[in-house]
């Protein structure tokens, strides 16, 4: 399991600069999971999506499921 969380700021809500954006990665034999999460301290917004390896309905996508469906950015992989 790994873990990377930036501060990237400019809440939707609330407009903090201390809004973060966090990615975990988690991955066995067979079940691979990322996930990600937008979360502001001040006024508690929140938001999160994960990409499921065993996901029926939507294909899994590893390219897409690096990338930060709120902010864009990629995620660092790690070896
Ligand atoms: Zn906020
Ligand atoms: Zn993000």
């Amino acid at each position: 399991m790994s873990r990377e969380r930036i501060t990237i700021g400019g809440c939707p809500k609330c407009g903090s600069d201390l809004l973060t954006c966090q990615q975990n990665h988690f991955q066995n034999d067979e079940l691979e999971i990322y996930s990600w999460e937008h979360k502001c301290p001040d006024c508690g917004f929140r938001q999160t999506e994960a990409f499921r390896s065993d996901d029926e309905d939507e294909p899994f996508d590893p390219v897409a499921a690096q990338t930060c469906p709120f902010c864009g950015r990629t995620a660092k992989r790690t070896p």
